[in-house]
């Protein structure tokens, strides 16, 4: 790849450089023109700005299928309302509901993503399979969490019983994810994560026995922490203590720990994400959506905590693009702090490194350098309106998306002008829609109807 202009996250900009891949590797990345070397596919840059492919962390593909519902609701009226939905749904919805969630992920410059899946009704196929099989085919490098809740209703948690599980079942199946399907390697495009869904729909005996399951295999945890002033309340009504205070008692903070949403912290807790290692996934469209609040961001960079970009499950931010929670990140820090909160390359970089980062991939991604894997973003910024922005990065997150020209994952082609290349756009749309059309059949013949609002 040549004559393009290069954002490598680490590392000063080049206005007209070149990248040279062999394999899945980058193996040269410089200024001015392409040395002569082996011969290879040369791909012309001109106009384009090259990035690090973008990194999702935190996501519900499934919900795909549950879009446009309880539009007016808070979070915990928004599960409300959808949790008896959801209990209905089974592996073709998932299916259908991944292919779409991740195609439209790659379209807007993902290259990997992670998904919390933490709903399995009994007798309704390997769901978890299911979204596996849709990442392979598109050939997006993919970090699905086997997610879980243990504690219902009737053990004063918010789901109803028909959605959770049980404590041994849980550990059993996520224990069987990871041997089946964690692959550690260096280049893997697949690694399972231990992911116990919200301090509110779990027993602590699941929280502090999922950590330890994952500590032994050597994997991940991620959970949903702190989203929202109702989970404090019920924390605290339940406890006596706040959410970060509670997971730290569990053992739920360290260097292999992410977690979603983190919008209520207080200066002692961003010190102790910062000191253990803790990163977060901060979803600003799904928190502005669903009214829960703007997450500390600017201030957790500056005391040297993790932070990373997610887009949350469709049904709390409706066809978010990952490229455009770039420009809601920054938009958000600076309504909160004013126009120096975020820079544009910061906002870059949470999309990029510090997603590689959550996911414990920063040898392998997140930043173009030599050595790292090949996944990047080529977008085209010499168009008719993207060209009158004064520099490529700026056009990039603080305007729409530009047009994708290229999406590399581990050098294969899986985008090319804004167009799937591994498997046929309209069939993953198409996949979608079933999904939904399923979903709301299925929901039907248990005597469900989902709401679009919930206060009308
Ligand atoms: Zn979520």
């Amino acid at each position: 790849m040549e004559n393009v202009h290069i954002a490598p996250v680490t590392g000063p900009e080049i206005e007209s450089g070149y990248i040279r891949i062999e394999g899945d590797r980058i193996v040269e990345l410089g200024a001015g023109p392409a040395p002569t070397g082996p011969d290879g596919a040369r791909v012309d840059g001109s106009g384009c700005l090259a990035t690090p492919g973008l990194v999702n962390t935190h996501h519900h593909l499934y919900q795909w299928a549950s879009q446009g519902l309880a539009q007016d609701a808070t979070l915990f009226e928004w599960l409300v309302a959808l949790y008896p939905m959801w209990a209905s749904m089974d592996a073709e919805v998932v299916r259908g509901a991944a292919s779409a969630g991740l195609g439209y992920l790659a379209l807007t410059g993902c290259t990997t993503s992670s998904d919390h899946h933490y709903v399995f009704p009994r007798g309704r196929g390997d769901l978890f399979a299911a979204e596996i099989e849709a990442a392979a085919e598109l050939g997006i490098r993919f970090h699905p969490a086997r997610g879980s809740m243990d504690r219902g209703r009737s053990q004063g948690g918010l789901p109803p019983d028909v959605v959770v599980e049980r404590l041994d079942d849980i550990l059993a199946a996520t224990a069987e994810a990871v041997d089946t399907y964690h692959d550690p390697s260096f280049s893997s495009k697949l690694r399972v994560a231990v992911a116990p869904c919200s301090p509110f729909s779990v027993t602590d005996e699941l929280m502090t026995e999922s950590a330890a399951l994952a500590r032994a295999k050597g994997v991940r945890l991620h959970t949903h922490l702190a989203e929202t002033l109702d989970e404090e309340q019920h924390c605290l009504a339940r406890l006596g203590k706040r959410p970060v205070d509670h997971m730290e008692a569990l053992g739920w903070l360290g260097p292999d720990v992410w977690v979603a949403h983190a919008v209520h912290l207080s200066d002692d807790d961003i010190a102790r994400f910062a000191r253990t290692g803790t990163g977060t996934a901060h979803c600003p469209s799904s928190n502005g959506r669903l009214g829960a609040g703007i997450a500390r961001v600017s201030e957790m960079l500056r005391g040297g905590a993790n932070v990373g970009l997610g887009v949350d499950g469709s049904a709390s931010s409706e066809l978010t693009p990952l490229s455009g929670e770039m420009r809601q990140a920054l938009l958000f820090q600076r309504a909160r702090y004013g126009p120096a909160a975020l820079t544009a390359r910061q906002a870059l970089e949470l999309a990029t490194l510090g997603g590689a980062r959550n996911l414990g991939r920063e040898r392998e991604l997140g930043s173009l350098e030599v050595g790292k894997l090949a996944d990047l973003a080529l977008w085209r910024v010499d168009g008719a309106f993207t060209a009158a922005v004064a520099e490529p990065v700026c056009a990039l997150v603080f305007g729409p998306q530009p047009p994708l020209a290229l999406l590399l994952v581990g050098g294969e082609t899986i985008v090319a002008d804004d167009e799937l290349r591994t498997v046929p756009q309209d069939v993953v749309g198409q996949a979608g829609v079933a999904a939904h059309h399923r979903l709301v059949r299925l929901a039907r013949e248990q005597g469900i109807t989902a709401r679009t609002e919930v206060h009308a």
